[in-house]
């Protein structure tokens, strides 16, 4: 020790320069984006699950959005204008499947169209081009879809996540099997956390000491920042996304991407057709609570974390805000017929029977004491602390500027 300059003496103190909380995609890219910014510096990626992805960025539809949606200057939009060039370049770089085959937006109903030109406006101020179709012009695209005007973005495109995460994990050291389960952090020196292992190989009684941490982990984001001592000031609600897919002999019905018009009041997008990187044509995902924070069915159920949920003043305010919207996507979870009637409003060559089931997911959506989703991404500071406290769809297409924000937030703070 005697040997050791003071800078050395207090670098020892650690394991690592900055522990990442979660193996999801947003996880990865932030500690690809800190290598990147600064090669010489120790980041350690923490997951409890065996394997990396395995939620949200492991299943969800598989789309690089274009940016068409989300509010002028927010981060989503500015993000996921940004994260969608740079992640097809990743893609391309590494040889990960992707595809461009771009999406129409189809008004079915003349109360639709205000909202269609509306979103064409939107998605101009935010630097997406879009062409506005008549009806005749969608066949031209999609030839079994049907609707009165559409909206053409020719940059939306596909890829699989799993394997952009399994990809930047060969990029940063990550360790598997290891949950956060308590975070004791000490002002001006850094934080230290305790590990539990859920699998093969357990890591109980690791300690780990870190001058910060980034807690990026989805649905536990609002759990973890509060073990860190910091008051997320919301609470995450788990909404389960449902899928199928299209029986493998339909599957020339859709050629790209096609949306439906989305309800302004309602955060998700409905539900839509994607010609996926593998082949299948996937339909969904609908909305509908989890009874689990990784509750992937209406069997998975944890009554803590639920009753956690039911107690929050804040989703009593949005379950009566959005009742009537809640009981289409009930109904469209537990009948078939439901979700294919949705369905054929804009491919109506679809039977009952096209539709084989797949597996859901379920997105992490921050809802504040007042009843209001979280619309933007929210990523916070705390102490030697950064948690990304909002970060759902497009969060998979931003997670490379999004990992580059935290980035330079983290080596701000060190
Ligand atoms: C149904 C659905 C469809 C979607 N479609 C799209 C789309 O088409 N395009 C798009 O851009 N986005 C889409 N999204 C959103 C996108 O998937 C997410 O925004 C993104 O994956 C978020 O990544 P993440 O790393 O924040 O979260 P996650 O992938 O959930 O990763 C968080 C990780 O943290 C780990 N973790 C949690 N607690 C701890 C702990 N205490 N200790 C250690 N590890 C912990 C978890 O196990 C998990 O692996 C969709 C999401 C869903 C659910």
């Amino acid at each position: 020790m005697s040997h050791m300059t003071p800078a050395r003496a207090a670098r020892a103190r650690y394991d690592c320069d900055v522990l990442v909380v979660g193996g999801g995609i947003v996880g990865l890219a932030t500690a690809h984006a800190l290598r990147t910014a600064r090669p010489g510096l120790s980041v350690l990626v923490l997951e409890k699950e065996p394997q990396l992805a395995c939620h949200q960025s492991g299943r969800n539809s598989g789309v690089i959005h274009s940016g068409v949606y989300y509010r002028p200057g927010s981060l989503k939009a500015r993000y996921a204008v940004r994260g969608q060039a740079a992640l097809k370049k990743f893609c391309a770089e590494h040889g990960i499947p992707h595809a461009v085959p771009g999406k129409l937006i189809v008004a079915t109903e003349a109360a639709e169209l205000p909202r269609l030109h509306e979103l064409a406006q939107r998605a101009r101020r935010n630097g997406v081009p879009v062409t506005e179709l008549g009806a005749a012009q969608i066949a031209d695209h999609e030839p079994e879809v049907r609707g009165i005007a559409a909206l053409r973005v020719a940059t939306t495109g596909v890829t699989d996540f799993r394997a952009v995460a399994r990809q930047l994990a060969t990029l940063v050291p990550v360790r598997c099997d290891a949950e956060v389960i308590a975070i004791d952090r000490r002002p001006g020196l850094g934080v230290a956390v305790a590990l539990r292992g859920t699998g093969r190989t357990p890591a109980a009684g690791d300690v780990l000491r870190a001058r910060m941490l980034v807690n990026a982990a989805g649905l536990h984001a609002d759990r973890v920042a509060r073990l860190a001592g910091d008051p997320p000031g919301l609470r995450i609600v788990p909404f389960r996304g449902e899928f199928y897919r299209l029986r493998p002999e339909r599957s020339a019905l859709v050629r790209g991407l096609v949306y439906p018009v989305p309800d302004p009041a309602f955060p998700f997008l409905g539900v839509h057709l994607t010609a996926g990187v593998d082949g299948e044509v996937h339909i969904g995902p609908n909305a509908v609570l989890a009874l689990a924070r990784e509750g992937y069915s209406w069997r998975a159920v944890r009554p803590a974390e639920l009753a956690g949920t039911l107690a929050y003043p804040g989703m009593w305010r949005l379950a009566r805000r959005h009742w009537r919207a809640g009981a289409g996507e009930l109904r469209r979870s537990l009948s078939r017929r439901a979700f294919a009637t949705a369905v054929r409003r804009l491919l109506p060559a679809v039977a009952d029977d096209d539709l084989l089931p797949a597996p859901a997911g379920v997105r992490a959506q921050a809802v504040l004491p007042d009843g209001t989703l979280a619309d933007d991404f929210r990523i916070t500071e705390g102490p030697h602390t950064i948690h990304v406290l909002n970060a759902p769809s497009p969060a998979a297409t931003a997670c490379l500027p999004i990992g580059t924000e935290i980035a330079t937030r983290t080596l701000a703070a060190l």
